[in-house]
């Protein structure tokens, strides 16, 4: 096997979800198309990333909108200031909205923290949630929502954040709280329905 075939398998190993066997069979499946066609999919994957930029505010991916650097969210004012959530990825964002019963903000932390892991900074990003925070703290804040994953990695997360947000909410009035538990234990936020975020919100409680 080549070097570059080797490269471009490791380039799909790197995809979510996708384990060493499966990168072989993506990587190969490509080679197989004629070139035209490879142009024009690595046309399309410029166009689409062209198109997107992290939102100034939370991070997540979004469509860019030409002047502001905030996703569609972040820019609309109306929404409940009071209200401020951290989750792990950019779909967990688009389940929340999905159920329809939260109106607050939002942060995307970017992973979770695996137990063990020493140098959580480098994997979330924590000094842009410790800024979000404390800017939003002197624009109304009153509750901090940790929406994470049911499972060990979640929990796990929700305790370092608990412990790296204190110190900024401390004497501020500002409470923090974690999802109830109408989320079943090992269950994913992306894939819970509407109905059990709605639930989880809605029976939310302080850490
Ligand atoms: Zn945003």
């Amino acid at each position: 096997v080549s070097d570059f075939i080797e490269k471009l398998v490791e380039e799909f190993a790197r995809f979510p979800g996708v384990g060493p066997r499966q990168a072989k069979r993506f990587a190969y499946y490509l080679l197989t198309r004629n070139e035209e066609k490879l142009k024009s999919f690595t046309e399309s994957l410029l166009k689409a990333r062209k198109s997107v930029a992290h939102c100034g505010s939370c991070g997540r991916l979004s469509v860019k909108s030409g002047k502001t650097s905030l996703c569609a969210i972040c820019a609309d004012a109306s929404r409940d200031k009071t209200l401020f959530m951290v989750v792990a990825h950019d779909v967990d964002v688009e389940s929340v909205e999905k159920s329809g019963s939260y109106k607050g903000y939002y942060f995307v932390l970017g992973g979770m923290v695996p137990i063990l892991d020493e140098k959580p900074e480098e994997r979330v990003r924590v000094s842009e949630l410790k800024k979000q925070t404390a800017s939003r703290t002197r624009d109304g804040l009153t509750e901090i929502i940790l929406a994470l994953d049911l499972n060990p990695e979640g929990e796990h997360t929700g305790e370092y954040l608990k412990t790296l947000l204190s110190p900024t909410v401390a004497g501020k009035n500002i409470k923090i709280t974690l999802l109830g538990r109408g989320l079943s234990t090992g269950t994913e936020l992306q894939y819970s329905d509407p109905e059990t975020i709605k639930n989880a919100l809605k029976n939310r409680a302080s850490v």
